[in-house]
């Protein structure tokens, strides 16, 4: 077990610190991650639910998968420990982005500012002809009537604003979270297997930028070997310990 006094004693000197999430810092908040025992992908197939270009086939797939699953979760989950812990290092200065795999927007809902979100927020409904937004509250009374729910001004097909199989990340979003990595003392990396890229990319560009790089995720990531300091305990548990012992410094 690494000292986690040193941890707090090391971003306590950082002037910029960044954090990166992954989809287990929302684990504690009751949202399944992808991969690993009770992913979501181990019971619902990525190509058929989250693939652009079968979304782009059949819809239908995508928005039954939302009511029947997606939805009821994102109702149900609220902020944990983890997210709130990051939100205070914001609020006391020390932390200046949250670059985030996330879609389910619980950084903001616990108080964080500077959110970036590589892959979008399902919280957020775009019409795919006239680009109109919705919130998925109205999104699901438009399901309620026809599947895939259509834009009540158009007629068009929504889909979530994230970014599905087959697409690609924005160059806008991905420059910044570059920017941040690369310019940061300090990165907090927080539930990421850390197999996806680009955004695996992210810790690499901290450390090339000089940066210090904890992990803190439960299972081993293919990077554990260029971090400083590796912790696999879960997110809040780990977060709170750490804010407590920052304040202390
Ligand atoms: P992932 O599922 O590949 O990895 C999650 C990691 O979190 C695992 O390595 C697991 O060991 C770890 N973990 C689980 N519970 C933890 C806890 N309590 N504390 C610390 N670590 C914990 O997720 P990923 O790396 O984010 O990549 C998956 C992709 O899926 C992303 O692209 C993301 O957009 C998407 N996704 C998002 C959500 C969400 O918005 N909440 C949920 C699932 C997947
Ligand atoms: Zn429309």
């Amino acid at each position: 077990m690494v000292s986690l006094d040193s941890l707090a004693h090391d971003l306590a000197q950082s002037g910029t610190i960044a954090a990166f999430s992954g989809a287990g810092i929302s684990s504690e908040s009751g949202i399944p991650t992808y991969r690993g025992a009770g992913g979501l992908w181990t019971k619902y197939d990525p190509n058929l639910y989250a693939n652009i270009n079968h979304f782009n086939r059949d819809p239908s797939y995508y928005w039954n998968f939302f009511k029947d699953v997606r939805y009821p979760i994102l109702k149900k989950a609220k902020p944990n420990r983890a997210h709130f812990a990051l939100a205070e290092l914001e609020s006391m200065g020390k932390l200046k982005s949250v670059i985030t795999q996330n879609i389910d927007g619980l950084h903001q809902e616990a108080g964080s500012s500077r959110v970036i979100e590589l892959h979008g927020n399902t919280r957020v409904m775009v019409c795919t002809d006239c680009f109109h937004e919705y919130s998925i509250d109205e999104a699901y009374v438009f399901l309620e009537k026809e599947i895939p729910p259509l834009c009540p001004d158009c007629r068009g097909i929504l889909r979530p604003d994230v970014i599905f199989f087959g697409e690609t990340l924005k160059p806008q979003v991905l420059d910044d979270a570059y920017r941040e990595a690369g310019s940061c003392d300090f990165l907090i990396v927080v539930g990421s297997s850390l197999v996806v890229t680009p955004a695996a990319d992210i810790p690499v560009m901290a450390k090339r930028g000089g940066a210090k790089l904890a992990i803190l995720n439960i299972d081993p990531t293919p990077l554990d070997d260029i971090a400083d300091y590796v912790i696999s305990e879960p997110a809040g548990d780990i977060l709170s310990e750490i804010l407590d012992l920052v304040k202390k410094s």
